[in-house]
């Protein structure tokens, strides 16, 4: 959890600004757990509510697609996001302080990391996964499946190189 209090902030002038820079540990952010946080989030009190933009390095872990061995993985976070003030819930603006004043970024954070995901990670470009047979890492040790590892075109030829 990382909360904010823009208590000041929300009987402020418009325009008026509080800025924070951010050099955190390991944070997280309900199911996602971040390993660091680094960069800065300022908040600038709106008409329609405070404004926080944010510009933050994390790095998260994610799994192989093919071998699922965990990957560090960089992020960038970039926010730009309205929130709504304490007690006054708005049409279009889902993130709002709370009746204290103030404001949890992990929701909006959390988001902001599944959005800048990759899709389909990939420890290295060339993985060669697991052998669906045995289980292997096949990155890290050959396995006594190899037949099925074949490429099925080569292993036509080498029937057909049998059958000579
Ligand atoms: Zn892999
Ligand atoms: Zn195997």
């Amino acid at each position: 959890m990382l909360q904010f209090d823009l208590t000041n902030l929300s009987g402020a002038r418009l325009g008026e600004r509080l800025s924070f820079s951010l050099d955190e540990g390991p944070q997280q952010f309900d199911d996602i757990r971040v390993a660091f946080l680094r960069g800065w989030v300022r908040f600038t009190r709106v008409e329609r509510g405070i404004l926080i933009e944010a510009s933050l390095n994390t790095q998260i872990e994610v799994e192989c697609v093919r071998c699922l061995d965990p990957i560090p993985q960089p992020v960038k976070l970039e926010v730009e996001e309205t929130i709504g003030l304490a007690g006054r819930p708005r049409p279009g603006i889902p993130y709002r302080l709370t009746e204290e004043g103030w404001f949890d970024v992990s929701p909006l954070f959390r988001e902001q990391v599944w959005v800048a995901l990759p899709m389909k990670p990939l420890c290295r470009p060339d993985c060669r996964g697991i052998c669906l047979e045995c289980g292997a890492n096949l990155n890290w040790e050959a396995c006594s499946c190899q037949k099925s590892d074949l490429d099925p075109r080569l292993a036509a030829l080498a029937d057909f190189l049998k059958k000579d």
